[in-house]
């Protein structure tokens, strides 16, 4: 189901042969394993490739960082671009912002593997390491820099990057970029000295979600001429992860997680908790346990939640327990369940958690722990969510969202987001 909204958006495409890269570019997409672009590849890669201006929302793990990768890299290896190598002022063609380090850097990781034996070069810049480090590699020369917002806006005002050849903006996890934890920061960019204006640059906004305040404060960043393009339900998880729910009390909850634990046995698990000290919490009890634990928070220090992540993607703890740092964008092969010890404040966080599985056509398998006396607020949102992935909602989340005491107030959409740089 593909919306698109506004004026004459372009044809898409079918395949990706129709979308004329080079050589180059072409084979490092088949690289990659790729045989046919995935519908939001289809509708996104033409829009941009026009130089419209776009809002784009298609469920998790459906191909957005090949959506906007793949045009740029194109419209910029057929510009023949080059960086001015070994030169302290950089000048980018284009930004990608991302909310937390491991996602930018697996964005960067990602540009890096499309851009491979190409006049591309795309460098990452971060907050939690060394700055002289990434300064070093900012100068052998930077095509497109990709960064969280501090450590970006850091080396912007050092005169390590000029923004005048700048010519794309793309955030990614949108709605997140925009909301009270980074829309400061993000007016700061765009406010920067020798930004192009909204008219003299190509914006490009990509998220599973959108709640409807942030899409009207997004329209202050893109062209008035700018497309929408939704790709399934906006903010809707996807359909490929089948969703539990377990009525829980809060002493239940570790009982309940060791029997969850004990089903999954080695599958990779990631363990969502809502506190950081929960986070080392739990983590500490699973190991305990004998289960294979890491754990990754915001007050971990960088290196080690670098450690975590590579720990669990190479399998040797399958099991990461996490706070929301983790919920948005990672794409770990062969997560094949997500459990939320703890339910998220809003539903919007809830679908990108549980995207963490069923990434790219694969199934995957969530099971929320469910505590009336503190998840009571969330229950029709969730619902909403069930039903429009077509999913069993089960007659006491029912009952505990329309009926009887206790039950539910008006529902929940995708406000009040956690601030990602506090957990
Ligand atoms: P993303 O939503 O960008 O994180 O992508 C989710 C996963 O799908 C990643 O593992 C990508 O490598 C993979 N992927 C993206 N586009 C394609 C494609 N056209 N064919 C096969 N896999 C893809």
């Amino acid at each position: 189901m593909v919306e698109i909204g506004g004026a004459n958006p372009p044809q898409a495409i079918m395949s990706f042969e129709e979308a004329a890269l080079c050589e180059s570019l072409k084979r490092n997409v088949s690289k990659s394993g790729y045989v046919k672009p995935t519908p939001v590849q289809k509708h996104g890669i033409p829009i941009i490739s026009s130089g419209r201006d776009l809002m784009a929302c298609a469920q998790t793990g459906s191909g957005k960082t090949a959506a906007f990768l793949l045009p740029i890299l194109q419209q910029l290896m057929a510009d023949g671009v080059a960086a001015s190598q070994f030169s302290e002022l950089q000048e980018p063609e284009a930004i990608i912002v991302a909310p937390t380090r491991e996602l930018i850097n697996q964005t960067y990781l990602e540009a890096r593997k499309f851009a491979h034996g190409t006049c591309v070069r795309p460098v990452v810049v971060y907050g939690g390491v060394n700055t002289g480090h990434q300064i070093r590699d900012l100068c052998r020369g930077c095509n497109i820099i990709c960064g969280t917002p501090g450590r970006l806006l850091d080396v912007i005002n050092r005169g390590k990057v000029g923004l005048s050849k700048l010519r794309y903006l793309v955030l990614d996890e949108a709605d997140r970029m925009l909301d009270m934890g980074f829309e400061p920061d993000m007016r700061r960019l765009v406010g920067s000295p020798g930004m192009p204006t909204k008219e003299n640059r190509q914006t490009l906004m990509f998220s599973a979600t959108y709640p409807e305040d942030i899409q009207k404060l997004a329209a202050d960043f893109l062209k008035t001429d700018y497309l929408f393009l939704a790709v399934g339900i906006v903010g809707g998880a996807c359909s490929d992860v089948h969703q539990e729910f377990v009525e829980v009390t809060k002493f239940e909850k570790r009982e309940k997680l060791l029997d969850a634990l004990k089903v999954t046995g080695t599958e990779r698990t990631m363990v969502f908790v809502e506190t950081k000290r929960q986070a080392d919490f739990i983590a500490a009890f699973l190991c305990q346990e004998k289960f294979p634990t890491t754990s990754i928070h915001g007050d971990r220090e960088q290196r080690e939640r670098e450690q975590a992540l590579a720990d669990f993607r190479f399998g040797k703890c399958p099991i990461l327990v996490a706070t929301s740092v983790a919920a948005r964008g990672l794409d770990i092969p062969d997560v094949q369940h997500v459990i939320n010890f703890d339910l998220p404040n809003n539903v919007d966080e809830y679908v990108h958690r549980i995207g963490r599985t069923g990434r790219c056509g694969n199934i995957g398998r969530a099971v929320s722990f469910f505590d009336p006396d503190n998840d009571s607020q969330l229950a029709r949102s969730l619902i909403s969510i069930l039903s429009k992935a077509q999913q069993e909602v089960p007659s006491w989340l029912e009952e505990k969202a329309f009926g009887g005491p206790g039950s539910a107030g008006p529902a929940l959409g995708g406000f009040g987001a956690t601030d990602s740089r506090k957990v």
